[in-house]
């Protein structure tokens, strides 16, 4: 059985996004115990950079150990008990997720749903809180990546605020590629991913939760379901009280090395400015794309940079492009999800994938592929208005 090599692939699909050659690097230093002092001074600082890339001061501010759905599942099940009352957005794949959460807990889930492309109504959350005085929590998804629409994250928790409701939001493919501002907004519990925006490996999940959260969790009326998950264990690890740190579960420590870097990198280049390159380089995309005669799904004022929801032009084999991509020019970008199968392709701009190299590739790629799978769409243009955004 020989080594496995993986190609040389351009990650623009919905995650994970290409990961940098530092952050590959910093995963392959040597292992060391998990409670060695030295870890110890990697994780004061991973949480320090996680407060900063949340824009928080919470204390509950640490990477879960697994993926994007195992920091929902950390949020909701120490937030949720049996017989709460949650109202949860669905405009896409993952508040559906969000229902499974909240029901797998006891809880009532109360929808409120949004077509695919838009963003949450928050006047539908009105309604919904107003209909079921016992709500408890709202949750909704700031950034759907199935679909590229962004939602007003700070609105809907001013809202909840008003009421005395706690928000849960996941912002898997937000952290790091639009404004987000967790203390700011009053957001009370959080997750995120780091195969998106912030250009790590998959398989884990920073979360965050206000003072506020951290005082419903400390009230519950029973144990959390989940041991694994269960936020009041894993800070015996997460935090030296006294001076001692407990075995939880052994640490995902490559990985962490990895996400470390990955944050240092963001913290380098500043997180608005990180937010301002996911800005432009998706400008010159849409430019490009545009000029092409491609059309984006979500309407302009909620558009994600970092996820672009393209529609499949009419009479076009929209399988084939994505296998022609990735043939001839390693290119990886995305197939629609549920109900947008078959009619988009979704490209990400994240973290280390959003370069005017991947929006200068993957214009290129897609007008050298379009036409034979029977799109009709103007040559020799995409190229020139890319360039006009990224090199005005
Ligand atoms: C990717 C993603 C998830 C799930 O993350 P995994 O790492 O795949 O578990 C959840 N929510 C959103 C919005 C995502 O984009």
């Amino acid at each position: 059985m020989p080594s496995f090599n993986p190609p040389l692939r351009v990650l623009m699909g919905p995650g994970p996004s290409d990961v940098h050659p530092r952050v590959l690097a910093a995963m392959a230093r040597p292992t060391i115990g998990h409670l060695d002092p030295v870890f110890q001074t990697l994780m004061e600082d991973m949480k320090e950079l996680l407060r900063y890339a949340f824009r928080t001061k919470n204390r509950l501010t640490m990477p879960a150990s697994g993926p994007g759905s195992v920091g929902m599942e950390t949020c909701f099940v120490n937030l949720v008990e049996p017989g709460d009352v949650v109202v949860v957005c669905q405009n896409g794949v993952f508040g559906g997720r969000m229902k499974e959460n909240v029901e797998r807990c006891g809880a009532t889930a109360v929808m409120v749903t949004d077509e695919w492309g838009k963003g949450v109504d928050l006047a539908k959350i009105k309604k919904a809180v107003a209909d079921n005085p016992k709500t408890k929590i709202i949750a909704f998804v700031h950034a759907e990546t199935s679909t590229g629409a962004l939602s007003d994250a700070q609105a809907i928790c001013a809202f909840a605020k008003e009421k005395g409701l706690l928000t849960i939001v996941d912002a898997v493919t937000s952290l790091g590629g639009v404004p987000l501002e967790v203390d700011a907004w009053g957001i009370d519990a959080i997750y995120s991913g780091s195969q998106k925006c912030l250009s790590c490996t998959p398989g884990l999940s920073p979360v965050s939760f206000s003072a506020r959260a951290e005082a419903v969790i400390k009230g519950r009326n029973r144990k959390v379901q989940s041991w694994f998950m269960d936020m009041s264990l894993i800070m015996n690890y997460w935090e030296a009280q006294g001076g001692a740190r407990t075995y939880h579960h052994t640490a995902p420590i490559n990985s962490l090395y990895g996400l470390h870097e990955s944050l240092v990198m963001l913290k380098e280049e500043g997180l608005e400015n990180s937010w301002a390159r996911h800005r432009k380089n998706h400008l010159a995309l849409r430019a490009g794309l545009e000029a092409m005669g491609l059309e984006l799904l979500v309407a302009e004022h909620e558009r994600l940079p970092q996820l672009n929801a393209i529609k499949v032009p009419a009479g076009t084999d929209e399988a084939a492009v994505r296998k022609r991509l990735l043939a001839d020019y390693n290119l990886e970008i995305g197939a629609g999800l549920g109900a947008l199968a078959g009619k988009v392709w979704r490209v990400g701009l994240m973290g280390s994938s959003s370069t005017a190299n991947h929006v200068t590739l993957c214009l290129a790629a897609l007008e050298n592929v379009l036409p034979a799978a029977g799109a009709k769409i103007k040559t020799g243009v995409a190229g020139p208005a890319a360039r006009a955004v990224l090199f005005p």
